[in-house]
């Protein structure tokens, strides 16, 4: 039993958005009690900030220098590593990929995600290859195929819990009743999808929206495009608040519409992130990296290509560009992807909830974090720091 002491955020339920003092009470990797008003001297540790729940990311494709794609193995020093953004959880991303490699890739990412320690791999985000080649981003033309059932058959495999496709690709509506039947999210991206076209795949089983904005038919006023059935539908999204994936503007808008229940925060992280800026792999891309932004040369011009943000950053853009309460923030970084990937013991501090909980300084710097019970980041004093 490991008893920590703090203020503490409930994001839902009947405390929603409240910070209270108290005691959570952990046991066997649960948050065992949560007993508001219990003194100090009944705990076995302070928590010098607020204790919130641990953020999931449901799109990250490598960091600290490793790509997930060329380097499965890898996820197990990311994972080591990422609790220093305050994640507890979250799905190693690839984008699209010679189809020969997806059997050995997931056969190795599955077996070192599982025996990974610090933040939880909660299983694989499949980017493609199922995506429309006028949206193509930095994915390789070549790579990009028709929807094929049975090759979606040979792909999976029980690790995987999100496919990104183009649901209006012919055919693709036969997959999405196959990816839910088998329980994995079926989530609209890289699309060129109308917004009838967008609201049939809703209607057919399209259960999220892939980096709202990003790599879809933009939002005109006669045609709204999936960004705009995305908008104006309760179909939860991942956004991505770097500020400059989408202008803080559009990221206030979209929060306006969609609330905190419909938003996800994705970091879409790549190699570059916590690395110096240079040159980074992002599958069989090479990366142009500086301070803030990832590039890729395509077809004469540039296209971003994934992100170098933390979810801990995430959060603060957040809060910043929208002005809503740290509560709201958390609650798009951990309740809702807990949701989405219908994880029921994930995203909230409440008896029987697993012990993934992040403590946030008042600038919202990660202090400490704790997966399954376990503290698996802890900052050295004095090494306060903001990107
Ligand atoms: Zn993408």
């Amino acid at each position: 039993m490991l008893r920590l002491f703090g203020a503490f955020l409930s994001p839902m339920g009947a405390q929603a958005g409240t910070v209270t003092e108290g005691v959570i009470a952990i046991e066997g990797g649960r948050i065992a009690a949560v007993l508001p008003g219990a003194p100090p001297a009944a705990a076995d540790m302070p928590a010098a900030g607020t204790v919130v729940p641990g953020f999931i990311d449901l799109q990250i494709n490598g960091a600290y220098g490793h790509d997930f794609m060329n380097a499965p193995e890898s996820v197990v020093e990311v994972a080591r590593r990422l609790p220093e953004t305050g994640v507890t959880g979250f799905l190693p991303t690839i984008v699209a990929a010679p189809a020969a490699r997806y059997a050995p890739w997931l056969a190795a990412i599955t077996e070192a995600g599982r025996a990974a320690r610090g933040a939880c791999v909660l299983g694989l985000h499949l980017e493609g290859p199922f995506l429309n080649v006028e949206k193509k981003a930095t994915n390789r033309p070549e790579l990009l195929r028709a929807p094929d059932l049975d090759a979606l058959r040979e792909m999976l495999n029980d690790f995987v819990r999100i496919m990104t496709l183009a649901p209006e690709l012919p055919g693709a509506l036969d997959l999405v009743a196959e990816l839910r039947r088998r329980g994995i999210v079926a989530a609209a991206g890289h699309s060129m999808a109308t917004y009838d076209e967008a609201m049939a795949a809703f209607a057919a089983g399209v259960n999220y929206g892939t980096h709202l904005g990003n790599a879809m038919r933009g939002l005109h006023h006669r045609e709204l495009g999936l960004f705009g059935a995305l908008l104006a539908s309760a179909v939860p999204v991942g956004v991505i608040v770097d500020g400059i994936h989408l202008h803080p503007e559009l990221v206030r808008l979209a929060y306006r519409l969609k609330g905190a229940a419909g938003i996800t925060l994705v970091t879409d992280t790549i190699a570059a992130f916590g690395m110096p800026p240079g040159h980074y792999a992002l599958g069989t891309r090479t990366v142009e990296v500086d301070e803030t932004t990832a590039r890729v040369a395509v077809d004469g011009g540039y296209n971003l290509a994934g992100a170098v943000l933390s979810m801990d950053a995430a959060v603060r853009n957040m809060m910043a560009f929208t002005g809503c309460s740290l509560a709201e923030a958390v609650t798009m970084a951990s309740a809702t992807p807990a949701r989405v990937l219908g994880l029921a013991r994930k995203g909230q501090i409440a008896p029987g909830f697993d012990a993934d909980l992040t403590v946030l300084d008042a600038d919202g710097g990660v202090v400490m974090t704790l997966a399954g019970g376990e503290v698996v980041y802890q900052r050295a004093a004095g090494t306060e720091q903001r990107e």
